[in-house]
């Protein structure tokens, strides 16, 4: 498919245009990422936008099973939603704990719905990039929600809460102890806090470590981007389908405050900046890596640095001056 067309159905909401498109992004062809780079710069211009919402939870906590009970209410309600892994596990070992082909079924079914499993075997830059172009193309293809799960460990979760709108973060229900297992910089990045499994005989606990939460989130430092009130923490049962509705009212309260108050469209200006200096800093590894005079001379400086025959410093400067009188 010539790119034209692939952008026009796209456009048009064509899913499998669409799937089409996360593909070649994903792929490490030089003649694909051409072609990618061409679509979304493109696409990117109509200036269509989703609310994109970030979800953390470590694997267990119940993401799949919200997913599909959040997704299934939101199309229900009219709306478009789109669902995005990113799996840094795929990055470290070729394994998924995220997409794989049974989770979501009801909600793969749904033609409001589009999921996307995160792609085996990337690189983390790799991962950050694909996700983000994959938004791109989900927010061209008239996707009104687009969910981005990831699970929580380490970076992940920082990556995600930089291409998003909001941030939430699943929990289940435990006792007071394992509050401080939640890293403060994973806390000071939630918008909100869901704890999942509020049902059965999990429910009193669950009410219990909400209120802890609660507590822990009054004690952070107040950040401008919120209103009263917020971060929050709220009980949801993905299982029994229940506080789903509340926990859309209070992102969608967020981000319409943040829309009125500027704050959504300078963190997403905020965001796009980041992202092209990452692009830049990515670019000038990778032109480390490729085979050529770059790559040359750092081996050959790193040589005389091993051998004592000059400094890490000198050799750092030399190799520096290289790249730049390209
Ligand atoms: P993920 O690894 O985070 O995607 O978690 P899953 O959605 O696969 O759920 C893990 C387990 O928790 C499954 O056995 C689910 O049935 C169960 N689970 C998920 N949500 C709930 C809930 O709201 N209540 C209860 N009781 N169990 C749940």
């Amino acid at each position: 498919m010539q790119t034209d067309e692939m952008a026009d159905r796209i456009l048009a909401g064509d899913r499998r245009a669409l799937a089409r498109a996360i593909t070649l992004i994903e792929s490490g062809r030089a003649d694909h990422r051409a072609q990618a780079t061409t679509l979304t710069d493109r696409l990117v211009r109509e200036g269509r936008q989703a609310l994109r919402i970030g979800l953390s939870g470590t694997p267990g906590v119940g993401k799949s099973t919200f997913i599909e009970a959040f997704g299934m209410m939101l199309t229900a309600q009219g709306l478009k939603v789109a669902v995005l892994a990113v799996d840094p596990s795929s990055a470290r070992s070729g394994g998924s704990i995220l997409g794989d082909k049974t989770r979501m079924e009801r909600l793969s079914r749904d033609p409001n719905a589009f999921i996307r499993p995160s792609p085996s075997q990337a690189q983390m830059g790799g991962v950050a990039r694909r996700s983000r172009e994959a938004i791109l193309l989900c927010e061209a293809a008239g996707y009104d929600v687009i969910l981005i799960e990831t699970v929580g460990v380490g970076q992940s979760e920082t990556m995600v809460a930089g291409m998003a709108d909001l941030f939430v973060l699943l929990l289940a229900p435990a006792g007071g102890d394992e509050l401080q297992g939640v890293k403060r910089g994973i806390m000071e990045m939630a918008d909100l806090i869901l704890i999942n499994k509020a049902d059965g005989e999990l429910k009193s606990t669950a009410t219990r470590t909400c209120a802890d939460y609660a507590g822990a989130l009054r004690l952070l430092r107040k950040r401008a981007q919120d209103p009263e009130g917020y971060p929050r923490a709220m009980t949801v049962s993905a299982v029994e389908e229940t506080g789903l509705q509340a926990a859309w009212d209070a992102m969608t309260v967020l981000a319409d405050w943040r829309r009125a108050e500027g704050y959504f469209d300078r963190n997403r200006a905020e965001q796009a900046r980041g992202w092209f200096e990452e692009e830049v800093r990515e670019g000038l590894l990778a032109e480390l890596r490729r085979p050529g005079p770059a790559r040359d001379a750092l081996a050959r400086l790193g040589a005389r640095v091993q051998a004592g025959e000059t400094s890490a410093t000198a050799a750092a400067q030399e190799m520096l001056a290289l790249l730049g009188r390209r």
